[in-house]
């Protein structure tokens, strides 16, 4: 920390500079303007309030010498009225008046009686000081002032400072005086500085404790934020998504740690969804998955999955799973020509709410919005996820659906690559087992898929039908009209075997011009049926030549039925194959059921 850049400062020690700054400017004020003003201030308004009860006694003097000028009394009976009057004054404590004569001549004082009728004009207090002198000579100029000297107070004998306003009543050629004694006063400062000094240090103990109280708590709270960023930054190590900050205020830091609090929610619930779908087997776990989010925890219920099929470049719905067309809320021009989807043809998302009426498509309904966010990945858009929202009222609810679409945003990008690798391993897989030439199924993909066949046979007690199928002098076609029209005979063919049976049978390309019917569910017998009726319909199909002839060609079955004819499925099609081979032997163009007695050990 650099002293001189304030900047650098951490927090702490800024809110506590800042307190202690404003400590000692009020402490200064205190001590050096508030305590010397108020107590000159005291002085001053004791002083004035001396003057004004003076004033006060002046004017009985006054008013009895009126009473004497009109006739009333004698001078005499009005000096003595207005000595014994004012000898009876008293006001504060025990403050009193006296009077003496311009001679110094005490005339009256009521705490010290033994004065009266002396001269003490060479009196001096204990500090030298001639004060019946000053008196004369302070009343001299302006009639009136102040004169500070030492004298006891009454019932004492010490003498203590003390402040008199004398007022000279110059017909009489008398003095009138009273003060304060300054030990009164310093009672009332003494309070003042013990009060304010006080104060002052309470003040100060309070504004310092109060300033580190909340700088730590700034400081403790907000280095629980940043630790927990700086955690989650270095990416080190397991990151607890766990770890929430307590929230115990509503201010900028409660904000705050609210919002960290959100961040990690998000970002656990998002990891958690990662990991969860990389486990998911098929594409449609993880659609489903995705659309359970949006439905669920981010509330987005209205919600179609649309996937993209870039080399058809068409897409279609494919989660929900049942969603009709009818209820799809866009034109079904998109489905077989995505670039008229805006969101896939542009890769950006489309937004109805920001910009009315941005996609043509969209069949919008009073008061619906639509968000369409792009699946894109390595340039592609490999799908399209369409969310249609009520529009919204005002500017919370806009801006609480604008952060949801933003959520789902996270949620689609944290899915793309585990869809597309999905996608990928279907194709591949695809690839692996289908024929390129007649779309059929490979010998491969019977592999794979013959146990279930079997368990699925076996538990419902029905039987699968075999039919191995061979075209009858195939190799003719090659030589006589090339390869190509083989291969087109091939596909035809293909057509016309899955054209002849249900769409739950399999038709799979065993060899180069060797198809297997795999029957489900058969009763017993009911195969050979099957396979006359595919003989029939091969050998009526009419192949069309590039010269406009056509072509018809015979095809020769074996039939076999598994568990009937054998409990191996393998060692059943292989009985199916030996029957296919007593067909040919028979002057092919027939369809035959397997016998064990065509079957010699010989052979195994
Ligand atoms: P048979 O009646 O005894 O079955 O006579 P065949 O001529 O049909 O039988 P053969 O096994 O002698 O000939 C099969 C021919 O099928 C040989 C091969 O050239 C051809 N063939 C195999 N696969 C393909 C293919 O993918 N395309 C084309 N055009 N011909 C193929
Ligand atoms: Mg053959
Ligand atoms: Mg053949």
């Amino acid at each position: 920390m650099n002293l001189f850049k304030f900047q650098q400062w951490t927090i702490l020690p800024k809110i506590m500079t800042i307190s202690l700054i404003s400590v000692t400017v009020m402490l200064a004020a205190t001590f050096a303007y508030y305590i010397p003003v108020t107590e000159h201030k005291i002085m001053e308004e004791k002083k004035l309030g001396t003057k004004n009860v003076v004033e006060v006694a002046y004017g009985i003097l006054a008013q009895y010498d009126e009473m004497a000028r009109t006739g009333a009394i004698t001078q005499a009976q009005a000096r003595g009225a207005a000595v014994e009057s004012i000898k009876k004054l008293r006001y504060g404590a025990k403050e009193y008046f006296w009077i003496n004569d311009l001679q110094s001549r005490m005339i009256m004082h009521p705490a010290m009686p033994e004065l009266n009728g002396q001269n003490l004009r060479d009196y001096k207090d204990a500090n030298g000081k001639a004060l019946f002198r000053d008196f004369v000579e302070v009343t001299k100029k302006n009639g009136g002032g102040f004169v500070a000297y030492s004298w006891p107070k009454p019932g004492e004998r010490t003498p203590v400072a003390k402040i008199s306003y004398v007022k000279r009543y110059e017909p009489w050629g008398w003095i009138i005086g009273s003060g304060i004694y300054l030990d009164d006063v310093s009672n009332d400062i003494l309070v003042l500085r013990v009060i304010s000094t006080a104060g002052a240090v309470l003040f100060s103990i309070l504004t310092l404790s109060m300033a580190y109280i909340i700088g730590n708590g700034i400081t403790l709270r907000l280095g629980k934020v940043i630790g927990g960023l700086k955690e989650i930054a270095s990416g080190k190590g397991d990151v607890d998504l766990t770890k929430r900050i307590a929230i115990t205020s509503i201010d900028e830091i409660g904000i705050l740690s609210t919002e960290f609090n959100g961040l990690m929610e998000s970002i656990s619930s998002l990891t958690s969804f990662k990991k969860v779908i990389e486990e998911d087997y098929t594409i449609d776990d993880v659609y489903s998955r995705l659309w359970d989010v949006f439905n669920r925890e981010i509330g987005l219920s209205d919600c179609v999955i649309y996937e993209v099929d870039m080399y058809h470049n068409s897409m279609k719905p494919v989660y929900p799973l049942l969603v009709r067309d009818e209820d799809l809320d866009c034109s079904l021009d998109i489905l077989p020509n995505a670039e008229l989807c805006k969101a896939k043809k542009t890769g950006h998302t489309v937004n109805s709410l920001s910009y009315p009426h941005i996609c043509k498509q969209f069949l919008s309904q009073d008061g619906n919005e639509h968000f369409c966010l792009p699946m894109s990945i390595g340039g592609g858009t490999v799908g399209v996820t369409q969310f249609v929202v009520q529009r919204p009222t005002g500017p919370a609810a806009r801006e609480e659906l604008e952060r949801k679409v933003f959520k789902a945003e996270q949620y689609i990008k944290e899915a793309l690559p585990v869809i597309e690798t999905k996608r990928l391993m279907n194709t591949l897989r695809e690839s692996a087992l289908t024929d390129a030439l007649t779309g059929l199924h490979n010998r491969r993909f019977l592999q794979e898929c013959a146990e279930g066949i079997c368990a699925g046979a076996l538990r419902r007690g029905k039987l699968v039908g075999l039919l191995m199928c061979d075209l009858d002098y195939f190799k003719q076609i090659n030589d006589s009209y090339g390869h190509n029209c083989g291969d087109g005979l091939l596909k035809l063919t293909a057509q016309t075997l899955k054209g002849s049976v249900r769409s739950s049978d399999l038709v799979i390309r065993f060899g180069g011009e060797e198809f297997l019917v795999v029957l489900i569910d058969v009763q017993q017998d009911q195969a050979l049926e099957v396979a006359e009726k595919i003989r029939e319909n091969v050998a009526a199909q009419k192949f069309r030549l590039d010269d406009g002839a056509t072509l018809q060609k015979t095809i020769s079955i074996g039939v076999s039925e598994y568990p009937r004819d054998s409990e191996g499925f393998w060692q059943a099609i292989k009985y199916a194959d030996v029957a296919l081979y007593c067909s040919k032997e028979r002057g092919r163009n027939r369809s035959t059921h397997f016998d064990p007695s065509m079957w010699s050990a010989e052979q195994f």
